[in-house]
């Protein structure tokens, strides 16, 4: 791979701004200063320092989010806090972006990357990949709701849901509480307040809890993140 290359995929500039680092003899290879930005480099055998440090190879970046309320699944605002405001400078990069979106309001997993084609492959519509939310809703949930949700649920627009598994976790009749389960295999915008709605329920609170075969860390606390294990990478795959 070019040098040039290599440096801008670690987020280190622009190819044109890396290429003036090169220039200024800033970066060594083997430790031998490098003035070409043409000069080829073996990711897994040459050592790369830019001004002395060292820059190990890495093309893609894998994160679990715990995502927080109150900030918007969106790379930049002018306005308001976006999920990539969570990422410290060291961690944080330029390509960085999160696959599929949660609401403002809602918490839980969200898995931030800068690889296209598995973002791509997880929302695909074809793959149905399933996504779990666990939800407290304004209202009672019914075993009717459970058929009407499993049969394909018309929701408001006329949209036709896929069939979605609802698992009532508790009732609280007193209060008109009720604390749900939800497995879907699409990502229609709103779509679990909007199911709720469908059966006249308003959802309280929302957190989604499982992407495929991934599920939310429970130890990571809410607006923390961390690197996705290589295992748990090869689960999204
Ligand atoms: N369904 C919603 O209504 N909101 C979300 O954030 C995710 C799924």
């Amino acid at each position: 791979m070019r040098l040039d290359k290599y440096l801008a995929d670690m987020d280190f500039g622009s190819r044109k701004e890396v290429k003036q680092l090169i220039k200024n003899k800033q970066v060594a290879v083997n430790s031998e200063i490098v003035t070409s930005d043409k000069f080829q480099v073996k990711e897994q055998e040459d050592s790369v320092t830019l001004e002395g440090d060292e820059v190990v190879y890495q093309k893609y970046f894998y994160y679990l989010l715990n995502k927080p309320a109150g900030v918007i699944t969106a790379t930049v605002d002018d306005f308001e806090a976006t999920v990539l405001d969570i990422f410290s400078d060291q961690d944080f990069r330029s390509d960085l972006f999160p696959v599929g979106r949660l609401d403002k309001d809602t918490e839980g997993l969200l898995v931030i990357t800068n690889d296209g084609a598995l973002s791509h492959r997880l929302l695909s519509p074809k793959r149905h990949v399933e996504k779990e939310y666990l939800a407290t809703v304004d209202g009672i949930m019914t075993s009717a709701d459970i058929g009407l949700f499993s049969n394909g649920l018309k929701i408001d627009g006329g949209e036709v849901c896929l069939p979605a598994k609802l698992k009532i976790d508790q009732v609280d009749e007193a209060n008109n509480v009720s604390t749900i389960r939800l497995v879907l295999h699409e990502g229609k915008f709103h779509q679990v307040k909007r199911m709720a709605h469908a059966v006249g329920k308003e959802v309280m609170y929302l957190k989604r809890i499982r992407m495929g075969h991934l599920y939310l860390d429970e130890q990571l606390d809410l607006g923390s993140y961390r690197e996705l294990t290589e295992d748990e990478v090869k689960l999204l795959e």
